[in-house]
């Protein structure tokens, strides 16, 4: 790849955070490559390439099922030039090309700074990121806050840099950081989904997210779960987060697969629960009906700041709307609910639900029981007690069809 540029007289180097990684010891997660080559060139060179984004132009070539990034050589500039849109210190439009000197100056980290070049394997070093590599600091190249200004996101991806290599933020970073969070509220929603999987979807969620609660930076991508947080400080709701995470980071050391729609579950519960109580309350309404609403509620609010894709919502409010459902274990048709495409989630939900102190250990325990065991152990287990048929009949709305049994049907 990087020798097929090279045979065409073009330059090319591996950059960011691979080279970062791979200087860390750290396995890297993918690799970019930069070169002199416009995207069209790169296009013209392989066959297997794709280029894609507007803001940000970039050639993806495809080997078999891995993607590498090929970016061009870019430079600074003043939103006079012909590819540059920038307003209100807002890079909107980010295609001016440039050496890879200049490159270099307009990267976000002197450590994500760093050019490996294939000719000679010597790493090359413009913005003194070696240095800061070493001291594990994490030190914008040029004016922090100019630099945030340029692209909030930035903010985010301090944090995230931060928890994953365990670095230190620069004190004026951190400063413009405080500064500034609010600027991530102009960030498109759509553009802040993928930032907030990626600091989340990880084996460092839960330091991701102290980083964002220390730095104020948690309540411009989910507010209402963090008006929860604040008149709780310490209690359930931070708790149940730092659960979902830590379960997050567990499942993926275990090389298991962990879904966006069980994060968005998760980190938007806690305005789930504390408005079904409100509902059920003061509107009547049964838990059922109060989840659907205020799970609906919670995600059409949310959407203000973060687009969160229909596909992932959708299983999101499956999670929560089978929480009652799995309440009233031991009742004779909660076996049913094992075949839904969902309980395994809603069941993994309900135990973090424990873990975190709501009272719903004994609900766990039978579902645990219940996958244990098969046939007629199984069905064995679903004799409710006498006393607890009684008083649970009154709450089921079931039509005579059901109650007769499935031969009726
Ligand atoms: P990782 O891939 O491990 O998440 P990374 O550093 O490779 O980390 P990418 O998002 O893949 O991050 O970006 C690759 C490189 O592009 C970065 O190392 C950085 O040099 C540059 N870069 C990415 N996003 C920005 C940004 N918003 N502003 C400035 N430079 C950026
Ligand atoms: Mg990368």
């Amino acid at each position: 790849m990087l020798y097929r540029l090279k045979n065409a007289g073009y330059k090319a180097y591996l950059v960011g955070g691979c080279v970062r990684d791979m200087l860390l010891g750290r396995e890297p997660k993918d690799f970019d490559v930069c070169t002199d080559a416009t995207p069209e060139e790169v296009a013209r060179l392989f066959r297997n390439c794709r280029l894609i984004g507007r803001r940000f132009r970039l050639a993806h070539v495809h080997f078999g099922r891995e993607i590498i990034e090929v970016a061009t050589f870019r430079a600074q500039h003043t939103g006079e030039e012909e590819g540059s849109v920038i307003e209100n210190g807002m890079i909107l439009r980010d295609n001016v090309y440039g050496t890879v000197e200049e490159d270099a100056l307009r990267r976000d980290f002197t450590v994500n700074a760093l050019y490996y070049n294939i000719n000679d394997f010597s790493v090359a070093d413009y913005a003194g990121g070696m240095e800061d590599l070493r001291a594990g600091v994490l030190r914008l190249i040029g004016e922090p806050e100019v630099r945030f200004r340029e692209d909030p996101v930035r903010m985010l991806r301090a944090v995230r840099f931060a928890a994953k290599l365990g670095f230190r933020i620069a004190p004026d970073a951190e400063q413009a950081i405080f500064k500034l969070g609010e600027l991530l509220q102009d960030i498109p929603p759509a553009r802040l989904f993928e930032e907030v999987l990626k600091l989340f979807l990880n084996s460092y969620a839960v330091q991701a997210y102290e980083l964002l609660r220390h730095y104020d930076l948690f309540k411009y991508l989910f507010p209402a779960t963090d008006a929860c947080l604040a008149e709780e400080e310490e209690g359930y709701p931070h708790m149940f987060v730092v659960r979902a995470l830590e379960n997050t980071e567990a499942r993926i050391a275990e090389n298991k697969p962990v879904t966006p729609a069980f994060l968005i579950a998760a980190l938007l519960w806690e305005p789930v629960r504390s408005a079904v109580h409100g509902l059920m309350q003061e509107e009547g309404m049964t838990e059922a009906q109060a989840i659907q609403m205020a799970g609906r509620d919670a995600l059409d609010r949310q959407a203000g700041h973060i687009v969160l894709p229909r596909r992932f919502t959708v299983q999101s409010r499956e999670i929560w709307q089978l929480q009652p459902r799995l309440m009233r274990a031991g009742a004779k048709r909660s076996l049913r609910l094992l075949q839904h495409p969902r309980f395994r989630a809603a069941y993994d939900f309900l135990l973090l639900r424990a873990s975190a102190g709501e009272d719903v250990q004994e609900q766990c325990d039978w579902w645990t029981r219940v996958q244990e065991v098969e046939g007629e152990e199984r069905q064995s287990l679903c004799q409710p007690p006498k006393g607890a048929k009684k008083k649970r009949r009154p709450r089921r709305r079931r039509s005579k069809k059901e109650t007769a049994g499935p031969e009726a049907s």
